[in-house]
């Protein structure tokens, strides 16, 4: 058991090592996902470039390594070409884009994001089909300019060198595509899957009831899904707590964040962003988490989330 714990704690203080500046870089997008967080309290207006260089200046001197350019699509920014550029001219290791797809079912838009020194791409993809997809996002085509988008990059990883994942946020009405998610990443060479839980802030809060799933389904779903599925694809479960899970193999694809600051541009949506940005600030612990092995490093679970049901779902871990 021992080395168990020391590789656990191993893994996290690599994971430590890493620090990552998430920046908004976008007000709009093609899509309104029913569970997103950004709608409809985003960005007022467009980030000014300047602004966002001088946030990455500041970054990379603070020490961070990593940025991400999201929220809402960042894609829409018609400057992304030349913030990657200048992202990477300042040092920053990875260039990391969170994406809906749609620019890269242009394969030219999406060889030219990675010649400008984007070499990360994330693809948001929800479901393992058309109808569930366009329910989630509220756009018909979705499903189909991921699929594209996630083919032309998939072609472009012949060539050029860069980290291709997906993103899916679990909701009621996708708890049972992981599976099928993961072989369609599969077959696409993508190696990691990240499932994330939706944070309730935005459409997610106006529509708690009907999207934000309940943990004991998640449970019931995600039982023995890791050892079903092909080790090929990393799956890394954000925002679900480590007691959902009933064994260590799945406890271990728990993500603990890395050591992120979330950023915006906009002076004007900053405050916002102070309160709510950092979902660690939003989540809690419950007496009885003080029993569980987990204690420490467990984020908690989302203050809403508990205020509505409870406390009864989580269980402490005894031990590892
Ligand atoms: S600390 Fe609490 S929420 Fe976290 S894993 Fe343990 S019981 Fe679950």
């Amino acid at each position: 058991m021992i080395n168990k714990v020391s590789r656990r704690q191993q893994k996290i203080s690599d994971l430590l090592d890493y620090r990552s500046v998430d920046l908004s870089v976008s007000n709009s997008c093609t899509n309104n996902c029913l569970f997103c967080a950004n709608r409809p309290d985003g960005l007022a207006f467009q980030p000014d470039i300047k602004k966002i260089k001088a946030k990455m200046r500041q970054a990379v001197k603070q020490g961070f390594r990593i940025v991400e350019f999201s929220a809402m699509e960042p894609t829409r920014n018609p400057d992304i070409f030349r913030l990657a550029e200048f992202a990477r001219k300042l040092g920053f290791s990875i260039v990391h884009i969170i994406t809906n797809g749609q620019s890269l079912t242009d394969i030219q838009f999406a060889r030219n994001l990675i010649l400008s020194g984007v070499n990360k791409i994330t693809v948001s993809l929800h479901s393992s089909d058309k109808k569930t997809e366009a329910i989630l996002t509220r756009n018909k085509k979705s499903f189909d300019y991921k699929i594209k988008a996630l083919k032309n990059l998939t072609a472009l990883k012949k060539k050029y060198n860069f980290i291709l994942e997906v993103t899916m946020v679990l909701t009621r009405y996708n708890i049972g595509h992981i599976p099928k998610i993961v072989l369609l990443c599969r077959y696409m060479g993508i190696r990691a899957l990240n499932v994330y839980f939706p944070r309730i802030h935005g459409n997610a809060k106006i529509n708690f009831k009907k999207v934000v799933p309940r943990f004991y389904l998640i449970k019931k779903n995600l039982i023995g899904v890791s050892r079903r599925l092909p080790d090929r694809v990393n799956i890394n479960y954000i925002d679900i707590p480590p007691c959902i899970f009933p064994d260590n193999k799945e406890r271990e694809r728990v993500g603990i964040r890395l050591r992120k600051r979330i950023v915006r541009p906009s002076e004007k949506s900053e405050k916002l962003i102070q309160q709510n940005d950092d979902v660690r600030q939003v989540k809690i612990k419950g007496e009885r988490c003080r029993d569980c092995f987990y204690f420490n490093e467990c984020e908690g679970v989302f203050r809403e989330y508990v205020d509505a049901y409870g406390w009864r779902e989580f269980t402490p871990v005894q031990s590892s």
